[in-house]
């Protein structure tokens, strides 16, 4: 194993005060689920499931694109840093198909850990589970994890009862040689930079307040402590996955609105028109595929995801219907130009109204799927989604306003301002009635309260939303483009908290 990543860890955690504590150690690994929410999101089957229920890895396929270490629950993946591909624990399944048993069994002094058919009412695992109380991580998500615990301990299985301190001797954590670190410096967002920047140096009094907080709790408080852990793996997905979200946006949105104003009969365009933003969607289209790209561990496989799909991943179904958008848009292209108001025209341009929709929202079930960001479970994303780029669509069509007509920039104003306004009700939704579980009200407040409210007030709700909505209600058009600029700004902040908050909780 490369230094600095982990198959398979020991988690210590600390309970009771002082001088009456005590530690509890838990194994961490992958779960093997019988329902592999990481199976289920490989767009190019490089993750399966074997007939014997070992969940086993091929890394000659994997393309890194990190969408499996957004559903797994139990963080139990990694990317190598020598490989360039994800890898976890497989059970040692080179050793079990020689009739052996997995290393971590062989070499533990104590017998700690029990390996076997759980599927054979004889074997010794399944006989010491059926007499003895056990306990599994996460199993609210549904995935049927097949590693159960003895004795487990809620505060140690749990990640969210503990938080990673540094106060306590080995408890620092460090990226190791050579590691894909997400966390490194390079991979902080500027606008996380800006955040704290805004918090106007309480950075250092919340770590002072926290080793305070530590000390009076080995003192005084019951409550558990993590004390050793293995490194968490921080942002897998960053700005690339924010700048895809927001070109793919434009690309969409700036199609949708003149297609809908004509096939409503709000409005005609000529083929100049047309060609205009035509060619603005496309260009935003390329820079969404290059961001795509740009996101992989191993970009040269990126046409793996078409030529070896697993069609239940909607990274797969993501990528077809982006690349059906713009055969789409081509095809539309020609149609209008060879046979203007004919029936052919009115279905193409039905057609590329659906695909410009579709290519706005499939990143929703995207993130559905990832099973381990309870946040992106949310059932208005789609919704907020689209909304993102009307209103990104409608952002870029102000920057014409001057040279338009005065009824072309009431649809473009009342567009953005009901996609504004949908904006920030699914926000409100978000982050006031869809918190089914602890994670996703911790990431919700940390939104809202935490370290990057600043960003989502400032940015999100005022410069996104509150003040583009009243420059708009003014209907002076040389005034629109400004309030199109604060829109693209308003968005990516959006986008950038809907993608950075959540992978700052811990998975194990
Ligand atoms: Fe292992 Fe995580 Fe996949 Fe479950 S979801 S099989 S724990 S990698």
């Amino acid at each position: 194993m490369p230094v600095g990543v982990n198959r398979t860890w020991v988690k210590y955690i600390e309970k009771g005060a002082f001088p009456n504590t005590r530690r509890l150690f838990s194994v961490m690994r992958c779960n093997h689920c019988d329902d592999a929410p990481c199976v289920e999101i490989c767009p190019v089957t490089a993750l399966f499931r074997r007939a014997d229920g070992i969940v086993d890895f091929d890394n000659r396929r994997c393309i890194g694109c990190k969408a499996c270490m957004q559903a797994c629950p139990y963080d139990a993946l990694y990317v190598d840093p020598a490989k360039h591909t994800a890898a976890k624990c497989n059970y040692c399944a080179h050793r079990i198909d020689v009739g052996l048993e997995p290393a971590c069994v062989v070499v533990c002094p104590t017998q700690a850990i029990i390996s076997g058919d759980l599927d054979d009412p004889n074997s010794r695992i399944s006989q010491i589970k059926s007499r003895t109380q056990v306990s599994a991580r996460k199993v609210e998500k549904g995935t049927m994890p097949a590693l159960f615990y003895i004795d487990g301990d809620v505060d140690s299985l749990d990640p969210l009862q503990t938080e990673t301190q540094d106060a306590y001797l080995w408890s620092q954590q460090n990226r190791g040689v050579g590691q894909h670190a997400p966390a490194a410096p390079d991979h902080v967002h500027p606008l996380d930079r800006l955040g704290e920047l805004l918090s106007l140096g309480e950075t250092d009094e919340r770590r002072r307040l926290d080793r305070q907080k530590l000390l009076d709790t080995v003192l005084s408080d019951q409550s558990a402590r993590r004390a050793y852990d293995a490194p968490q793996k921080g942002i897998t997905w960053g700005w690339q996955v924010t700048s895809y979200l927001w070109t793919k946006g434009i690309s969409a949105g700036v199609l949708l609105l003149p297609l809908l104003a004509q096939a409503l009969g709000w409005s005609t365009w000529s083929l100049g028109s047309w060609l205009a933003v035509m060619l603005t969607s496309l260009v935003f289209l390329a820079l969404t595929g290059v961001m795509l790209v740009a996101d992989l561990e191993q970009p040269k496989r990126f046409l793996y995801v078409l030529l070896r799909p697993q069609w239940r991943s909607w990274l797969v179904k993501g990528a077809y219907i982006i690349t059906a958008f713009s055969g789409a848009i081509f095809l539309h292209t020609a149609i209008a130009w060879l046979a203007p108001q004919s029936r052919l025209e009115w279905m193409s341009q039905w057609l590329l109204i659906g695909l410009s929709a579709m290519t706005a929202m499939y990143t929703a079930f995207l993130f559905a799927q990832a099973r381990g960001r309870d946040f992106w479970q949310s059932p208005v994303l789609p919704i907020q989604m689209l909304a993102h780029s009307i209103m990104l669509g409608a952002a870029t069509l102000t920057l014409a306003a001057p040279f338009s007509t005065a009824a072309w920039n009431q649809f473009v104003i009342w567009s953005l301002i009901l996609a504004t306004l949908t904006h920030l009700s699914c926000d409100w939704i978000e982050l006031n009635l869809t918190h089914s579980t602890r994670a996703a009200k911790q990431a919700a407040e940390m939104m809202t309260r935490g370290r990057f409210r600043w960003l989502f007030w400032g940015g999100n709700v005022v410069v996104g939303g509150v003040l583009p909505i009243l420059l708009c209600l003014t209907g002076w058009a040389w005034v629109l483009p400004l309030a199109g600029l604060m829109i693209f700004v308003g968005v990516y902040v959006s986008q950038h908290l809907l993608v950075y908050v959540p992978q700052q909780l811990p998975l194990s």
